[in-house]
């Protein structure tokens, strides 16, 4: 998303886009649907400031079950676009943009991926209380319990059992 410096008027303004996941310019990015870009702009003579707020339905498979879920994802990011470096440095911006009196555009695609990326949860789950796949069959325990005796708790405590065992074993 390239944005127009020229076209920006004095003082607050607000933009509001729809990109798509294929404008990221990446391949196969992990969000399909369209991304809500919102800028909140600042400009004044030497300097723009940008908040930016961006938002969109992510599908990922779930860690546990495997099943494909969507959740959404939002995030925003702070970008500080400047003539006058020394002076940015003292400013709290995580980003920053140098441009010259003559730059007519500044591509915010980076921040926009970025952001997006930042916001994908370590831990995806189609939800919090997901049962899994039983690891002998393969049966989705969401759907109901499956013929196996197995219950995923088991093998951990079995694996505890084991080294206090090791544990007593080596005093
Ligand atoms: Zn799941
Ligand atoms: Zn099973």
């Amino acid at each position: 998303m390239r944005l127009r410096l020229n076209g920006l008027n004095e003082g607050y303004q607000t933009i509001v886009e729809t990109i798509g996941a294929v404008d990221l310019g990446v391949e196969n990015p992990p969000f399909a649907n369209a991304i809500e870009v919102s800028l909140t702009i600042d400009k004044e003579p030497k300097e723009i400031k940008i908040a930016g707020q961006v938002a969109t339905l992510a599908v990922f498979e779930c860690d546990r079950c495997l099943a494909h879920f969507t959740q959404q994802l939002v995030g925003d990011f702070n970008l500080l676009v400047t003539e006058d470096i020394p002076k940015a440095k003292t400013e709290i911006y995580e980003d920053l943009i140098s441009i010259t009196p003559t730059t007519s555009e500044i591509d915010l695609t980076a921040y926009i991926y970025d952001t997006l990326l930042l916001s994908v949860p370590m831990k995806k789950l189609c939800k919090p209380e997901c049962q899994g796949l039983c690891p002998v069959c393969g049966a989705n325990l969401n759907e109901g319990s499956c013929q196996c005796s197995h219950r995923s708790g088991d093998e951990r405590w079995e694996i505890l059992k084991r080294l206090s065992t090791t544990m007593t074993e080596e005093k």
